[in-house]
């Protein structure tokens, strides 16, 4: 072929998924693996939730609703978010790639941490957005002093987009309220960028100071990402939303495919609000896995980032390539974070009571 592809996409990294187990078995001939590699929720969906998806099935014949009247209605309801400033994605990546997609022209630039999820700088490169990544705190933590430096640097040509994902993925590290309103009491009016709060693990924070509602706030620049993909476990059925200031929903919907998020996710979406029962069976449960896992990592003096997400980052202290092999031919399946530029740490998410008891005693006999 001779066409001619842009640098940038032909230089581009896939995003590198957790191994599935279909892929494990293949590789290694065992029959049974745990997956703990993407942060999926642990738990089957409930049975009521099947029944009353498998009711909608035959009518799929039909494309789903193009403007979400009953997700928005039952979203503003309950939390009273304002209709005009919700919009939705297939998954909270459709999103990350509509705003750089929608406010970003090719040479322009974009603002994150290296080690934040990497899907803001895929979606960049491809589309031809140069991605600023600036070094994670010694702890961890994303940096926002190293953003205002930045800033203040590049005053008028900085970076379009500011994205902050908060707790971090795959650290599991979370930015303190006072730490994040005081970057946003100081950027949050400016009129030249759009600063996105990535909220995918929200619901896990148990760090004292409550997830401010930044939407509800008087940031004009502030965007919030949510994603129906963790605490609701709906990763399968791909939903992610963004609440923003009315002129950025405009431009997502103008470029958006029409019915970008299916019926079922819609649906489902709706079961889970109106059920939060079991929004808070998943949270007890990733709640206590993960107390679980530091413990453990405690007993055997790992350095680890005490996690605010559904998953733990530790540093295996080798060469985690290796590492997660050897945890393969015992059955468990890990994330390994090379591509975020972590060499020897790795992910781990919490699972069911007896995969996290499973990956326990695996990690126990790979620290001997
Ligand atoms: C998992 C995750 C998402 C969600 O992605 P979906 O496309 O909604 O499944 C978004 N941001 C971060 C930081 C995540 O870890």
């Amino acid at each position: 072929m001779n066409i001619k592809v842009a640098p940038e996409i032909a230089a581009l990294v896939p995003y590198r998924p957790g191994k599935s187990l279909a892929e494990a078995k293949r590789q290694y001939g065992l029959s049974h693996f745990i997956k703990l590699a993407s942060n999926e929720c642990p738990l089957d969906l409930p049975a009521d939730l099947v029944s009353y998806l498998s009711e909608a099935l035959p009518q799929m014949n039909r494309y789903p609703d193009p403007v979400f009247f009953d997700l928005k209605q039952e979203l503003h309801s309950k939390y009273k978010i304002p209709v005009s400033k919700m919009s939705f994605g297939n998954g909270s990546n459709e999103i990350i790639d509509l705003l750089i997609r929608g406010f970003c022209l090719p040479g322009d630039e974009i603002l994150t941490s290296r080690g934040a999820f990497i899907a803001y700088k895929i979606c960049a490169q491809a589309a031809r957005v140069r991605p600023v990544e600036l070094p994670l705190l010694p702890n961890y933590e994303i940096d926002l002093g190293s953003f205002e430096a930045y800033l203040e640097a590049h005053p008028g040509v900085g970076p379009k987009l500011i994205f902050i994902p908060n707790p971090n993925n795959p650290t599991g590290a979370y930015l303190s309220r006072k730490k994040l309103l005081s970057f946003l009491d100081k950027y949050g009016q400016r009129e030249d960028f759009l600063i996105v709060i990535d909220q995918a693990y929200d619901e896990f924070v148990t760090h004292g100071d409550p997830v401010p509602e930044l939407w509800s706030a008087d940031y004009k620049n502030v965007c919030v990402l949510k994603t129906w993909s963790k605490v609701q476990g709906l990763a399968g059925l791909r939903l992610g939303m963004i609440i923003a200031d009315e002129f950025v929903i405009d431009i997502l919907d103008r470029i958006r495919n029409p019915f970008n998020v299916n019926t079922l996710a819609q649906k489902a979406a709706l079961w889970t609000i109106q059920n939060p029962h079991w929004t808070d069976k998943i949270k007890d449960q990733v709640i206590r896995g993960r107390e679980q896992f530091q413990n453990f990592l405690d007993s055997k003096k790992m350095t680890y980032v005490p996690s605010q997400g559904n998953f733990v980052f530790f540093d295996t202290t080798q060469d985690s390539s290796v590492f997660c092999d050897e945890a393969l031919k015992k059955g468990l399946i890990l994330r390994p974070l090379k591509n975020y530029g972590f060499n020897t740490e790795v992910r781990m998410s919490v699972g069911t009571d007896e995969e996290n008891e499973f990956a326990l005693g695996v990690l126990a006999e790979l620290f001997e």
